[in-house]
Parts: structure tokens; sequence; C-alpha cells
């Protein structure tokens, strides 16, 4: 195909298209897939060099997984396509005139089609010096430095003399009611008391305290209230207290101030909403609802056809409706625009516009316990668990991860054992410092 002129657009010196996707989520990682193998020359830039599972990671935070297993190189990934090179870099800018994306290291990459798929991050509320106490879910090293901080809260407070000092550390705070939240009080909760009733001698279970507050008038806002009743009475059994109504006033390194109450904490974590990578300010357009980037229905940037933006950094709408920041949603729109690219850059045809097809909302609540929102019918308890976990192999990205997370899930349900209960050594900073560290 050397110096053949494709019917769309500008080629590079052997006559293919090129096409840019940044970011290596759910939605761009779908997206190069469908141009893989195909006469289309692609570039993939991820600042990671792996793909990572967001949906398992409270898993890795509770031990429950390791991280290995939520995650997998992208290079690994995408090597079997020989169209498509990849680039560990970190994407600063992009200038759409001269159709360069710019990276940090002052080099830059030229494009005739760019994918914008940079996905979001937690949003602090213009308080980012909370972020340092209450770390967010969305990266593996959030996940290790949680489990950290709820695994030391744990050996300190065996060690502590101090009965109030004791109770502190024992409880963990959350902040936000969504789904990670709720997943990781449930996750919390069963693992403090599993630890505790059989591997420490000094703790008693009824001093752990799993606290999760929301600002909201109700958790997991985007579920039926059938559902969430049934996710309170859940958690409620698993000794998780839920606070509703309850803005949260100030985070420090081991306290929650909230409404009237000041709780004393060993472990803090933020999940109270996320907002768009910084996309759309590359762009010089005005993000909407939280930085998100408008999209027309085909999911080329309004106004900049030949830019494309897909997953949760986008604000795809639907029947006038914005499309939830969901998995299911940017694996949807990524394998629209690559299947789209390959019918423009090759066959010069055009696409019809992007329809979401809802497969469910799901979150676990606790032990083997889950609700699925599928719209017109909602299901609840172990058998819709199942079916979270059956829908969650299946999405992890290659057979031997699915294959490995199989196991450990069934070994876990049947012993109740977390397998990676690791703390790093030189992390005891991560804790209250009231207890002296001694040689146990
Ligand atoms: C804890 C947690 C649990 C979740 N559970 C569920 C669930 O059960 N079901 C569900 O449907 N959804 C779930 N979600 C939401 C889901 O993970 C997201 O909707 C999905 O990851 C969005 O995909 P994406 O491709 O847009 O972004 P991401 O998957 O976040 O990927 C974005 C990629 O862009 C890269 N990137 C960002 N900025 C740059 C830059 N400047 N330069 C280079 N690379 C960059 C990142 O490194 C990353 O690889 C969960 C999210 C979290 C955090």
């Amino acid at each position: 195909m050397a110096g053949e002129t494709f019917p769309n657009g500008t080629v590079n010196e052997a006559g293919h298209s090129r096409v840019v996707i940044v970011g290596a989520g759910f939605a761009g990682l779908a997206a190069a897939r469908e141009l893989g193998n195909t006469e289309i020359d692609v570039t993939v830039i991820d600042r990671r060099n792996h793909n990572l599972f967001q949906p398992l990671l409270y898993q890795v935070a509770t031990a429950a997984l390791s991280p290995a297993d939520v995650s997998e190189p992208i290079r690994r990934t995408l090597g079997r396509y020989r169209n498509i090179k990849v680039m560990l870099a970190e994407v600063t800018g992009i200038d759409a005139a001269a159709k360069e994306v710019k990276l940090d290291y002052g080099s830059s990459v030229p494009y005739d089609r760019l994918v914008i798929a940079t996905g979001s991050e937690y949003n602090y509320f213009g308080h980012e010096d909370w972020r340092a106490w209450a770390p967010g879910l969305k990266t593996i090293h959030e996940a290790r430095l949680i489990r950290q901080r709820l695994l030391l809260a744990f050996e300190k407070a065996e060690l502590s003399q101090d009965p109030e000092e004791k109770k502190a550390l024992l409880t963990s705070v959350i902040i936000g009611g969504g789904p990670t939240g709720v997943e990781m009080a449930g996750a919390i909760s069963e693992l403090g008391r599993f630890m505790i009733t059989r591997d420490f001698r000094k703790l008693e279970p009824d001093n752990m305290r799993v606290i999760l507050i929301e600002a909201g008038p109700k958790i997991l806002a985007a579920f039926p209230d059938n559902l969430v009743q049934y996710a309170m009475k859940v958690l409620e059994k698993e000794g998780v207290e839920v606070r509703t109504n309850l803005p949260v006033a100030s985070v420090t390194k081991d306290e929650v101030i909230a409404g009237s109450e000041r709780i004393r904490t060993g472990c803090i974590i933020w999940g109270a909403g996320v907002k768009a990578s910084p996309a759309a300010r590359w762009l010089g357009i005005e993000g909407k609802a939280g930085g998100r980037i408008p999209v027309e229905p085909d999911l080329s940037v309004t106004g900049l056809p030949d830019i494309f933006a897909i997953g949760d950094t986008a604000l795809g709408l639907e029947d006038g409706k914005p499309l939830p920041a969901l998995a299911q949603v940017a694996k949807q729109q990524g394998e629209y625009v690559g299947k789209a690219l390959r019918l423009r850059l090759l066959e010069d045809k055009p696409s019809g516009p992007f329809r979401f097809h809802n497969r469910g909302n799901t979150a676990v609540i606790g032990r083997n316990t889950a609700i699925f929102d599928f719209g017109r019918w909602t299901l609840k308890g172990r058998f819709a668990w199942f079916l979270w976990a059956l829908v969650h192999v299946y999405l992890l990205v290659n057979f031997e991860k699915r294959l490995l997370v199989s196991i450990q899930w069934i070994w876990r349900y049947l012993t109740r054992q977390r397998g990676a209960r690791l703390i790093d050594e030189n992390a005891a900073s991560f804790v209250p410092s009231s207890t002296q560290r001694t040689e146990t």
C-alpha cells in the first residue's frame, strides 16, 4: 500500500493515514483494537505502561487481589497488531491547527485523526490538600497506599496501650456513597472483621468501625430506591455505619470533621466525585458537566471533525441526557470510533450515530452480594453477585487474567482468605504516629 493516498485525509510517507489515540484505558484500547492489523498507522500514547481494570481496584485496596491481577502492559495487549505503535509519555497539549499532540518531554506527534480517551480523575472540590490524607481509588499506587494504611492501622492498634487510640485506629472513614464508596465500605468491614477474629490477639471485632459518609440524601444515587434500601440493609448487617446528608468540612491526617462530628480514624478514603481529564483545556474549549468535552452524535468534538473524544472525558448525550462515566460506555464508544475511522479512512464511508447499549449498572455491597439495575428490571443478592463476578471476569483483558482471578475468587469464597495482605517496608509514616513501634 506504500505511496497510495487514502480517500479521506492526509497520509504518512508510506501512504497510510495516521491515527493517534491518547489514553489506553477502556475507551482508547477498544478503539485501538478495532484499528489493529489495518492499513492505518496507529500510535497509542499513555502516561502509564499498563492498562488498568478500575472496577476491581477496590479488591487490590482490600488485599483480595494483587496489582498485576487487574493490570496488563499496554505493549503486551497491542503487541500483536503490526500497525500499532505504543508510546509511554504524558500528553500536555494539542495543537489542533497544526494537527499535533504535544508531549511532556518537549516532542510532538502529528496526526490526521485524533482520539482523546484520557478518562477522569477524583474531584476534591477545591480541597486539594485533602488528597494526601484521603486518597481516591484510580491508580495502582492509590490502591496500594490504601491497603498499606488499612493494614498498618490494624497493626498499630494491636500494639497500642490506649483504648481510645485503638478505637481510632480501627475506624475507617469512606467519603462518598457512590458504587466505589459502597464497595470499599463492605470490603473493609469484611476484611477487618476476618483479620481481627482470626489473626489478631488484642483486638475486638466490636471496636471496629467503618463509616460511609455521603453529602447527598442517599447513597448509590444512580440506582432505584428499592436497590438503595436493600444496599442499606446489607451494609448495616455488615457493620457499616451509613451517614447521609453529611457534608465533610475538614480532612486531616487522622481526623474527619463532618457536620458536628469529629471522627478520629486510621484510614480515610475518597470516593466523592470525579471530574474529566483536562483535555477540554488542551483544545481551548469549555468543558461541561465536570470538565467533559461536548461531542456530536458521531463522537467527534463539536467544531473539530478530525478529533474524537470518548469515555469518561467526553460528554456524549443519548436522548438529550448525558451518558454516565462507566466502563461499558467507554468500551462501546471506543469500538464505535475504531470502526467509524476504519470505514472513513479506508472505504470513505460515513458511519451512523453512536448508540449506547445498556448492559446494566451494578455495585457490590458486601460479601458475595451485589445489585444490578437493568432499567426495566433489577436483581439483588447472591445471584447478582455471581452475575457481577461473571461479567467482570469476562471483561478482564485476557484469558490468563480471567483464569487467575476466577481461581482466587473461588478460593476466597471457600476460605475467606485474602492473599495480598502485604505492607511495604518503610510504610510506618502512613498512619497516625501516636503509637510507638516496638518489635513483635
Ligand atoms: C474504583 C472504580 C470502580 C469502578 N467500577 C466500575 C464498574 O463496576 N462498572 C463500570 O462500568 N465502571 C466502573 N468504573 C468506571 C470506569 O472505570 C470508567 O468509566 C472507565 O475506566 C473509563 O474509561 P476511559 O477509557 O474513559 O478512562 P480510563 O480507563 O481511566 O483510561 C484513561 C487512560 O488515559 C491515560 N491518560 C490520562 N491522561 C493522560 C495524559 N495526559 N497523557 C497520557 N495518558 C493519559 C491514563 O493513564 C489511562 O490509561 C469504576 C471506576 C473506578 C475508579
